[in-house]
């Protein structure tokens, strides 16, 4: 690996700590609990715009640390998984440009949710419902610090950014409504969340305190039933005492146990504990007769504990075995005169009773349940709804508490209630529980608001930013549209819709468009100007190119061209044709005797005589050299008569300085005939000139003719 890429990695790297430090803090401090141990992992916000800024390395780094400070707060490793494949997920997706927050919200339902759903069940026993309220909660609990990193991240100064952030959308339009969308959900989760939380609190210090004072006055009614009956127990044994004669004692205690009818039956045993009479007393006697069935009680607590303590005694629950075998409580105080232990007096207190009193206290049914146990933790009452029986043993055991803070959780008949408990003066635990129901009643009411309030929300979020995108764009489109249009029209926008910003474009665009116009008209004079100058310059050129200038004959080049392809033309269609070369005679001498000028004004002069004579005749007229011309005919009807009348003409034709000049021409005639074939152009020439020279050998002024 290169320096500069090592250098690289370690300053990602230090970024990320940074980064991992603040994600740390905040779980660790401002972990918004909702309940439990599922909290708001606002750290994950710092994880993310780790991700964003520095890439993958710092942003592991920084989830690394973030899971930690979550480790330390609910002791859970687990976190360690979701919020590090949380960070590699959205990445891998980002890169396959996917919009982040759909990203993190796929993770959550592809990976996050399973993984989570899979995993809770192994360390607590949710109930169904509730397991998907913290399923969903966890959703949006990524969603939100997603959507707040993301809207944090627009803040960050683009020098800090190494992952070129690509935007979600093109379109203006969509733009707009991503970060409005973004900053709509991150308040909307943020209040609901907070609201959720609240509420949630106050639930469940409502039901902690419903549970307390129910529990509280259990603790008295119990009490205050159990010290009634153990003094009842007392002023019998002071009663007793008393008293000398037995018939009296039988009836002290039988009218004590009518008095006390939850007594089902009361006794006195001798110091050696047996039974010396009891109360009912028909019952007992009738008991005493059968002598076997009535056994000595000297095995019993309430007899030894008494004896011992010389102390009044109150028994945990058990099952009678003399006067029936439904569960009782033994309440005894022993007889003491100044010669020690004289036996004991006892009352078996029956069960239902109690049962009658607990039911009295307002317990609502639906929710809460009652269990009363001994001081040996045996059931003595519990409420109908559960199957436990009586002087079973009960001690609720705790599982992992989802629900609230402040009461534990057990699970009954598999059922998870939130109870408290409370401990009588005799050692009875007096049990309420309650359902979670109010809780998670609350949980998906708001989980069910907010979804409506979100689906409202996003679509009321995208018609508005939809609308509010398009006045924007809609004036630029328009503008746009017209601009592409004519470019020499001057610009016209309907302002009424525009905002004062594209207004102001728009003003200088039309400035602009004016300017414009103005320039391309003015050029487009100049180019059109220029242009007929040049087309005027470009005739003169292909006049002067095919013309000659002197006497505006065609030059020799173009006539030997033009009339090279008249012959041809002829000769396919078998045409006659004539081609004659001439000379002026002496010509030399004209320059020499009279001038320059006038020699050109005489050529010009026969320049105009052969257009008279044979150009308007159809025939092709050309300069050939200084003073040679030549005619090509390709009608050769009356070709000698025209070249004699022609040459006639000359003689007077010129014109200088007052004077005619005579002019005479030599000439050489080659006339074809339509049935001639073959010969080019250049040998018809040729021939032309030999016979010119003939006419000018033979004396000048002369024709001569050659028919081929
Ligand atoms: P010949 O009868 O044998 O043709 O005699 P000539 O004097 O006409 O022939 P020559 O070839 O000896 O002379 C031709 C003269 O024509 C020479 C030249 O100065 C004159 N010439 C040619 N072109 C022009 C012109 O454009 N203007 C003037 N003024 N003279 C020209
Ligand atoms: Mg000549
Ligand atoms: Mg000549």
């Amino acid at each position: 690996m290169p320096t500069s890429s090592v250098n690289h990695q370690l300053t990602n790297v230090s970024w990320g700590l940074g980064f991992g430090a603040l994600a740390a803090l905040t779980n660790y401090f401002l972990a918004v609990e909702v309940y439990g141990s599922v909290t708001i992992l606002l750290g994950q916000l710092f994880v993310f715009l780790a991700l964003f800024s520095r890439g993958l390395s710092a942003a592991l780094v920084a989830a690394v640390m973030s899971a930690a400070a979550v480790y330390l707060y609910t002791q859970n490793l687990f976190f360690f998984v979701t919020l590090i494949a949380e960070v590699v997920t959205v990445y891998a997706l980002f890169q396959r440009r996917m919009p982040i927050l759909l990203a993190d919200l796929l993770y959550w339902l592809a990976l996050g949710i399973p993984a989570t759903y899979l995993y809770l069940p192994t360390i607590t026993d949710l109930p169904n419902d509730f397991l998907l309220l913290i399923l969903a909660k966890l959703v949006f609990n990524g969603l939100l610090y997603t959507a707040l990193a993301i809207l944090v991240f627009q803040l960050v100064p683009r020098s800090w950014r190494v992952v070129p952030m690509q935007s979600v959308s093109d379109s203006l339009t969509g733009r707009i409504f991503y970060l409005s969308f973004l900053s709509i959900i991150v308040a909307s989760l943020s209040v609901s969340f907070l609201y959720t939380t609240r509420s949630a609190r106050q639930v469940e210090a409502q039901i902690v305190s419903d549970l307390s004072s129910k529990a509280n006055s259990l603790r008295e009614v119990t009490d205050d039933f159990l010290n009634d009956y153990v003094v009842a127990v007392r002023n019998l044994r002071d009663n007793l005492q008393a008293v000398a004669s037995y018939d009296e004692q039988v009836e002290i205690m039988d009218r004590t146990q009518h008095n006390y009818p939850s007594f089902v039956s009361m006794l006195r045993a001798n110091a050696e504990g047996k039974i010396l009479h009891g109360a009912p007393n028909h019952t007992m006697s009738e008991l005493l007769k059968q002598n076997t069935t009535v056994p000595d009680i000297d095995d019993r607590d309430y007899f030894q504990q008494p004896k011992e303590t010389q102390q009044g005694f109150v028994s945990s629950a058990f099952r009678g075995r003399g006067f029936g075998t439904q569960p009782i409580i033994a309440i005894s105080q022993p007889l003491l005169t100044e010669n020690g232990f004289q036996g004991i007096v006892e009352g078996s207190l029956d069960l239902p009773e109690l049962t009658r009193l607990v039911r009295k206290t307002d317990i609502d049914p639906q929710f809460q349940a009652v269990v009363v146990t001994d001081d040996q933790d045996q059931i003595i009452f519990s409420s109908e709804k559960f199957s436990l029986v009586s002087l079973a043993n009960f001690t609720p055991r705790n599982v992992i508490n989802l629900y609230s803070q402040e009461l534990p959780l057990t699970r009954i008949d598999n059922e998870d209630l939130l109870y408290t408990q409370r401990i009588n003066s005799y050692g009875w635990n007096i049990y309420v529980f309650s359902t979670p129901s109010r809780l998670t009643d609350l949980f998906s009411y708001n989980l069910i608001i907010l979804v409506i309030f979100l689906a409202i929300i996003t679509t009321l979020l995208a018609l508005v930013t939809r609308r509010f995108a398009l006045e924007i764009t809609h004036p630029l489109d328009s503008l746009a549209e017209q601009l592409k249009q004519d470019t020499n029209a001057d610009l016209s926008f309907d302002k009424s819709e525009m905002s004062r910003e594209v207004r102001t474009i728009a003003d200088s665009l039309v400035a602009a468009r004016k300017l414009m116009v103005s320039f391309n008209r003015q050029l487009q004079n100049q180019v059109a100007e220029k242009t007929s100058d040049l087309e005027h310059l470009n005739s003169k050129l292909e006049k002067l190119a095919h013309e000659d200038g002197l006497t505006e004959l065609l030059n020799r080049r173009t006539f030997d061209d033009l009339a090279e392809q008249r012959y041809h033309e002829a000769m396919a269609t078998r045409q006659p044709v004539a081609l004659i070369l001439m000379d002026i005679d002496h010509f030399k001498r004209i320059n020499d005797t009279m001038g320059h000028p006038v020699g050109d004004e005489c050529i010009r002069s026969v320049g105009w005589l052969l257009k008279e004579y044979f150009e308007r005749q159809g025939c092709l007229v050309g300069r050939y050299g200084g003073e040679e011309f030549a005619v090509f005919m390709s009608d050769s009807r009356d070709l000698l008569k025209l070249a004699e009348q022609f040459q006639n003409a000359l003689a007077t034709q010129c014109q200088a300085n007052g004077e005619t000049i005579p002019l005479s021409m030599s000439m050489g005639i080659v006339e074809v005939r339509q049935n001639f074939s073959g010969g080019s152009f250049r040998r018809l020439v040729a021939q032309a000139d030999k016979l010119l020279y003939q006419s000018k050998d033979s004396g000048r002024n002369r024709i001569s003719i050659e028919t081929l």
